[in-house]
């Protein structure tokens, strides 16, 4: 059974129950809103069609403050109800196909009616993530630049004190000047060493505490933590990857990190080389 609203600026639909309930919350509708189903011409307010568990006598006020509500498919004022009509309502109208079956013929699954043809196909979805994706809460731009800050500043003293010894140890100088910086072998080497570091500490880092704890410390803090797309835990490898997708994130002046800003899933561009999401705890 499929759904029409109409408001000031026209026809709306077809909807499921489930997506006029929808509409309810985010209040683009309410009790008052007019509604018909498919088999109906006439257009009626949708309190007419509701009914609650709790407020049989006042559907207007149960619907209004959020409760789950049943639509009758058939409004009883002016139409008798005759046997064939009852057992009409008693139909369950799959999910997936859309189909209507008996009630004893469907399962329910998170809200969902599903019928026995399509309940392989959809127990396999669940299986693969599809179904609890929706549950993650993924986090947005701005709390994640707050932790990429907290890692940058941890890693910078992880180098420093690196880097630091070996400069007391009289390794090298550096002057600022690059034609001595270069005539010097031992600058020449810090500078190598120092670029070492700059790209093996951050790569140790990210993929120790990904693969291990699903967070870096900076995550950490922030509470959020990175999982596969159905909300698991990610692999070393697959944190290893990632902390090198990062750089082409970063080589096209950032635009891969900003992309998280504007994606349905936030992904950055990292996340999506990697399969990767980013989500609150
Ligand atoms: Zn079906």
């Amino acid at each position: 059974m499929t759904w029409f609203c109409k408001d000031e600026e026209g026809e709306k639909g077809p909807f499921t129950k489930d997506e006029l309930q929808n509409l309810v919350y985010e209040k683009t509708i309410n009790a008052q809103t007019l509604i018909r189903n498919e088999n109906e011409n006439d257009w009626r307010p949708l309190k007419e069609f509701a009914h609650t568990n709790t407020k049989p006598d006042d559907p207007e006020q149960s619907v209004e403050s959020g409760e789950q509500f049943e639509l009758n498919e058939q409004t009883s004022i002016n139409k008798p109800i005759d046997n064939r009509e009852t057992e009409t309502d008693a139909l369950r109208v799959c999910s997936q196909c859309r189909r209507s079956f008996p009630e004893d013929q469907v399962v329910t699954f998170d809200d969902q009616i599903i019928c026995s043809d399509c309940k392989p196909a959809f127990v396999q979805r669940v299986k693969e993530g599809a179904g609890i994706t929706t549950l993650l809460k993924y986090a947005g731009f701005w709390v994640r630049f707050g932790a990429k800050f907290i890692d940058g500043i941890i890693l910078l003293v992880i180098q420093w004190l690196i880097l630091i010894p070996l400069f007391m140890s009289g390794f090298g100088s550096i002057t600022g000047n690059p034609a001595e910086i270069a005539s010097d072998s031992k600058s020449f080497m810090l500078i190598a060493i120092q670029q070492l570091i700059g790209i093996t500490m951050p790569a140790i880092y990210t993929t120790f505490f990904l693969g291990r704890f699903a967070a870096t410390p900076g995550k950490m803090a922030c509470g959020l933590k990175v999982v596969a797309p159905d909300g698991g835990k990610i692999s070393y490898l697959r944190a290893l990857g990632r902390n090198f997708a990062e750089w082409i994130s970063a080589i096209i002046f950032f635009i891969g990190y900003i992309m998280a800003g504007f994606d349905t899933e936030k992904r950055a561009m990292h996340d999506r080389i990697c399969s990767t999401r980013v989500v609150h705890k």
